[in-house]
């Protein structure tokens, strides 16, 4: 889990945007500006849209599994305050 010191610097989303339930491969180019975990071991990265994901050595897993990446914090790039939390 990402840690934060003051709740007044995040809010909860409620869009429905596939960025958020999307898994991502190693070396994808990433969709928005957040920060990402893995899905099989919990490890985190902060990425931002348009370069590529961390390569496929970026870590390995000591049992078997996929390193795939899924937004956990999506960054508010634009200032616009109804970001991320747009129904679609
Ligand atoms: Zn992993």
């Amino acid at each position: 889990m990402a840690w934060y010191k003051n709740a007044d610097n995040v809010v909860q989303a409620h869009g429905t945007e596939s960025v958020w339930s999307t898994y991502y491969k190693p070396a994808e180019t990433v969709p928005v500006s957040g920060i990402y975990r893995c899905k099989n071991c919990g490890k985190e990265v902060t990425c931002n849209s348009d370069d590529p994901f961390p390569p496929q050595n970026h870590h390995q897993h000591p049992q078997a599994g996929a390193v795939l990446w899924r937004l956990i914090v999506w960054t508010n790039t634009s200032g616009n305050q109804s970001h991320g939390t747009v129904q679609s």
